[in-house]
């Protein structure tokens, strides 16, 4: 696989950073599509290292999408295209330069990392609501519950023009159908939890939601939201990057609106939220269960209400550990003496904190590939985001 970048040709806009695969990886949002794999010499441009007319293949509307490979021409064939996530942003982390003094808050991972699989839709509540770059600063104030918001120097309220178009956007937004929104930590308009609040008192609680991250949150109570501050911590990262997939799915999985399909999707996640909270696991279970007790949307409503409620809890160490043990349990006929004992050896390791995540799910990933254990392959717990994020790679 391989990240690309997006190049415009006439009217024609070829790939932007495709992860691609002959097989279906799996796991993460891929579709199958119909490719042209073009070669582009090393230094090379799309008219060509001799600078001569573009490949023909370029013009032709059948493709749904166009590679560039560095290496060699690769012909047309069938590939698995990944399909990126889309999530809001607070446009100063993609380096807008938005912010009251003119500057930004550029987030190298988010924009460089995480990018390489998402579509960004930025949104700056400020400048999009009408003020100015560079402008005052603003601070809330009043109660953490129901602040205000103000310019800090002159004191002028902005609360009704900020929620007023905060609530025009969120129709918008809505449209969008984003799987997840990343939020600028700390701004009376942005931020999603920790926001200085000032009272009578003149001395700042940190107990206030900016007024327009509140606004998304109160509209779409389900979708993964997170800052970034707290997403420099690696378990942070790890936990809202598998939302926002595991969303994804979810939005994919239910498009039909059949039992059927929430049922496979229940059953592929079964490990990963009991990863999260075995609570959850149980609910959840008990919901498909009774599925036809339910009307098909109602069913929806409950099952991702709980589900996302199951996966913001962190899945630790221990929680970890139980799944491995859980999953070792599968190959009690199968696997020798000496490979059981590794096995066991390195899920305790894991335990101890000698190892990360990623290395009991490597060697449990090639048990189940190599006795074709049904079930477990069908788990997404074993692959639940794209391993170039290195979100397991921590101990
Ligand atoms: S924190 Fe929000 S309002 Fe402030 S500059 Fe960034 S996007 Fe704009």
């Amino acid at each position: 696989m391989s990240g690309q970048e997006e190049v415009r040709i006439g009217e024609m806009i070829l790939q932007k950073s495709s992860f691609t695969s002959d097989t279906n990886p799996g796991g993460f949002p891929f579709q199958k599509k119909t490719a042209a794999l073009i070669a582009i010499p090393r230094g090379g441009s799309l008219a060509g290292a001799s600078g001569s007319a573009p490949h023909p293949l370029y013009f032709r509307p059948q493709f749904d999408t166009i590679l560039l490979k560095q290496e060699k021409f690769h012909g047309i064939r069938e590939v698995w295209v990944q399909e990126k996530i889309k999530l809001g942003i607070s446009s100063c982390l993609l380096g807008e330069r938005v912010r009251y003094d003119g500057g930004h808050k550029l987030d190298h991972f988010i924009r460089d990392t995480l990018g390489l699989f998402i579509e960004w839709v930025p949104v700056c509540p400020e400048v999009e609501s009408g003020l100015p770059v560079p402008r005052e600063a603003m601070r809330l104030v009043g109660s953490p519950e129901a602040p205000r918001l103000v310019k800090s120097r002159s004191g002028d309220d902005y609360t009704d023009s900020m929620a007023g178009w905060a609530e025009k956007k969120l129709a918008e937004i809505a449209r969008e159908d984003l799987c997840g929104f990343i939020f600028k930590s700390k701004s009376p308009s942005s931020g999603m939890r920790g926001v200085k609040v000032y009272g009578p008192s003149g001395i700042p609680s940190r107990a206030g939601v900016g007024i327009f991250a509140r606004a998304f949150m109160e509209k779409f109570p389900h979708t993964p939201v997170e800052d970034d501050g707290r997403l420099c911590d690696p378990g942070l990262r790890e936990n809202f990057i598998e939302r926002i997939f595991v969303f994804k799915r979810w939005k994919d999985f239910t498009k039909k609106g059949t039992v059927r399909d929430l049922i496979e999707f229940h059953t592929a996640h079964k490990l990963l939220v009991f990863a999260h909270s075995p609570k959850h696991y149980a609910s959840l279970g008990s919901l498909v269960a009774h599925a036809k007790n339910y009307q098909i949307r109602v069913l929806q409503a409950e099952y991702l209400a709980l589900l996302m409620e199951g996966l913001r809890l962190i899945a630790t160490v221990k929680k970890n550990t139980n799944v491995l043990h859980h999953m070792a349990g599968y190959f009690k006929k199968q696997l020798q003496a000496d490979e059981k004992k590794e096995l066991l050896e390195v899920i305790e390791a894991y335990h101890k904190g000698l190892i990360p995540l990623i290395v009991p799910v490597t060697l449990m990933r090639h048990y189940v590939r190599k006795y074709d254990e049904a079930y477990l392959k069908r788990q997404l717990y074993l692959n639940p985001h794209p391993a170039e994020l290195m979100l397991r790679n921590h101990v």
